[in-house]
């Protein structure tokens, strides 16, 4: 089932709405129908939450736009019942950069906003002694304060919030990137405890977003440190260059033996010495049913994913893994690796304790089964 729908293209960027983005307008718009209220009421509230994701969608604009000054690409802006994602490619390194990009967001909700504010005061519109409930009932107020409240909620200092980000960045002009991280992940931690604990007296809702900000923080300090640790390491250092495997026209039966008798998940299959692709086990458990035990190797082979090279630097390496935990890393046409997610773990690992690590080319023997 498809959950988003594409609903148009806004300076080259696709914009696309989640379905559970209808149950919002659903929630908002039925109590009023049952309440006995007005149709009208009813269209200006559905107006308003209408409008509020208008602001969003310039707030990710706002984003993406200044993303592309630093010559960074945004794949889809989406809209969600809690507000918009802009999937930029990147965010950018260098403090300045991102220091801006992150910031251009709310900067769009604020001049919106006094916009508004300007308009409604050379309008004449708030006489003394202000009448508040009132006030909080005007259209254009309300639409003001939408945006003053995406201000603030967007510049609370705590990942993945921008204003995490605006700290980041901040930070960063005077200390490394991962040290920047991770006091910023530190100071969103103790934002989330604050908020947890007030969530508890005012709004259940800040217990949510305090869970959301606390894992939010934790990831973002997780990735740069991941980035950090495999700076300057290519495919080659991580490389698990002994392994088994197996030949074209074996039987998916003795494939299977191989696997368990190896431990091995996933064995890669080879014609003459030529390198077809790679059999994952949940696949040859799938082509033993479907196709029996005697069918041959190559027919298990899955979708392959674009094989490696052995000069490739690590850290793009890392954004091919998706659906595949193992990865075939060909050089000169010939299969000279695998590279897994657990390989670069333990090459990480010894990177951060600074121990120099043999790529294993005084030892590379390939078993053949
Ligand atoms: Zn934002």
């Amino acid at each position: 089932m498809k959950w988003t729908w594409n609903v148009g293209r806004i300076a080259g960027i696709d914009l696309k709405i989640h379905l559970t983005f209808f149950f919002l307008l659903i929630w908002v718009g039925l109590p009023t129908l049952i309440s006995g209220g007005s149709i009208s009421t009813m269209l200006l509230d559905l107006l308003l939450i209408l409008l509020l994701f208008v602001f969003v969608v310039l707030h990710e604009l706002g984003h993406a736009l200044t993303a592309k000054l630093f010559g960074i690409q945004t794949k889809d802006i989406t809209l969600l019942p809690i507000g918009g994602v802009a999937r930029l490619e990147e965010m950018p390194e260098d403090p300045k950069e991102e220091f801006l990009v992150a910031a251009a967001g709310p900067a769009v909700n604020l001049v919106i906003g006094a916009a508004i504010l300007i308009s409604l005061l050379l309008g004449g519109f708030f006489t003394l002694p202000l009448d508040i409930p009132t006030l909080m009932d005007n259209f254009w107020v309300q639409l003001m304060t939408t945006n003053f409240t995406l201000v603030a909620f967007n510049l609370i200092p705590a990942f993945p919030m921008d204003g995490g980000r605006v700290l980041r960045a901040i930070l960063g002009t005077q200390m490394d990137r991962v040290k920047a991280t991770r006091i910023a992940a530190i100071i969103g931690r103790v934002i989330a405890v604050m908020m947890g604990i007030a969530g508890f007296f005012v709004n259940y809702w800040l217990i949510l977003t305090a869970i959301f900000v606390w894992s939010g923080a934790g990831a973002e300090a997780r990735s740069v440190e991941i980035k950090a640790g495999l700076v300057g390491l290519v495919v080659r250092d991580a490389l698990v260059s002994q392994f088994y495997k197996v030949e074209a026209n074996l039987p998916l039966g003795s494939v299977y033996q191989v696997s368990m008798h190896t431990g091995q998940r996933d064995l890669p299959v080879l014609s003459n010495g030529h390198f077809l692709g790679i059999i994952r086990r949940q696949d040859l458990l799938r082509a033993m049913e479907r196709l029996g035990n005697r069918a041959p190797a190559y027919a298990a082979i899955g979708v392959e994913p674009e094989g490696l090279s052995p000069e490739m630097p690590l850290k793009e390496a890392l954004q091919r893994f998706s659906a595949s935990r193992v990865l075939p890393v060909i050089e000169d046409g010939a299969l000279i690796g695998l590279l897994t997610t657990e390989s670069i773990k333990q090459r990480m690992w010894l990177n951060q304790r600074g121990k120099p690590v043999d790529s294993g080319s005084s030892e590379e023997t390939i078993h053949t089964v």
